[in-house]
């Protein structure tokens, strides 16, 4: 269908395009499009009124009988998302594919798996986390009790099921849920005088205002190490081993006092600046510091509650976001372009 004036061609490729969410009339009678063009019509001369009124009009009844033929050719069949694609739709209908050479991985599984690679050759085995949790895994286990303040720290988001105890299901805002499991399913290793030493890394979620540097969901990688004698060097020392070998670069760094309910000592990794090797850049504001990450001592009731002998066995534990190590080792300057979908940006580690 064509139509003279281009004001109402325009509005009628609109329309046709949104023609699945116009469901009934009503939703045609009332969509703004169409209201503005019947408000033009009133402030037109009397000479031009009479054809840009037929016009509209046309339009009108023309979208009215292309959604009452769009509902009666809605297919209602049940269909099975997993199956293959030829399954569900004929073979006339199904769109071109791109090509898999256009495809490439996201940035951040390259960079996760390279993260993990480090681990594992360090001795950590790697664990997926959970994208649904319980309030035991999320906070209980690691020694916030109900009602602590420090629960208002990890903001998220709940499910409406709940759990034996009537408590909602949560989507994690940390990897550190999976401590409790962590520990509890390898609590024999002690017993052989092996180190229970392993890397849990999945997606978190956080009730976050967006900015640069805040985003809703996110990649976490939590780690744990216990065993005889350990001690804070040991942490430094492990996570200076990983990031050097991330960075590829030797680096300095120091450690300020932090609080966290499950570690004891809690610190604050903060690292001099790869950028600009502590001499003060756009990326660290100008302090030649950056902080990087959260660890400690886990606490004796963490340790406790995964049925391990605090007096006998200490260990270390850490959470660092994926993205910000990939960011810092890319100078990426926003954090939401990860999950942005744009492809000049995915490209580019092709
Ligand atoms: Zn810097």
């Amino acid at each position: 269908m064509q139509f003279d004036n281009p004001k109402i061609q325009e509005a009628y490729l609109k329309l046709k395009n949104e023609l699945d969410l116009l469901k009934n009339k009503n939703d045609i009678i009332r969509s703004p499009i169409l209201k503005n063009l019947y408000d033009e019509l009133k402030s037109l001369t009397p000479d031009k009124r009479a054809s840009f009124g037929l016009q509209v009009n046309r339009l009108r009844d023309e979208l009215l009988t292309m959604v009452s033929s769009f509902n009666s050719n809605i297919k209602k069949d049940p269909v099975d998302i997993s199956a293959p694609f030829d399954d569900n739709v004929a073979t006339d209908l199904q769109p071109d594919f791109l090509s898999a050479q256009t495809g490439s991985r996201h940035p951040l599984m390259i960079e996760l798996n390279y993260i993990l690679d480090i681990f594992y050759r360090m001795g950590f085995e790697a664990l997926e986390s959970f994208e649904i949790d319980d309030d035991y895994h999320m906070f209980g286990s690691l020694n916030f009790p109900e009602g602590h303040p420090a629960r208002d720290d990890f903001d998220t988001f709940l499910i409406d099921e709940v759990d034996k105890e009537g408590r909602h299901f949560i989507s994690p805002a940390h990897t550190s849920s999976m401590q409790n499991r962590v520990l509890q399913s390898k609590a024999s290793l002690l017993d052989n005088n092996d180190p229970i030493a392993a890397v849990s890394a999945g997606r978190v979620f956080r009730n976050e205002d967006l900015d640069a540097r805040h985003e809703h969901t996110f990649y976490q990688l939590d780690g744990v190490y216990v065993s005889n004698n350990v001690t804070v060097g040991n942490l430094m020392a492990t996570l200076k081993t990983f990031l050097e070998s991330y960075y590829d670069k030797s680096l300095k760094f120091k450690t300020q006092p932090s609080y966290f309910p499950f570690t004891e000592p809690s610190f604050e990794f903060v690292l001099s600046c790869p950028f600009c090797e502590g001499q003060g850049c756009h990326i660290c504001s100008k302090s030649g510091w950056i902080e990087l990450l959260g660890c400690g001592m886990i606490h004796p009731n963490v340790l406790k509650m995964a049925g391990i002998d605090s007096e006998k066995y200490s260990g270390f534990a850490w959470g660092m976001g994926i993205e910000r190590l990939v960011m810092m080792k890319y100078n990426i300057e926003d954090i939401r372009h990860f999950e942005a979908g744009k492809l000049n940006f995915l490209r580019q580690f092709k």
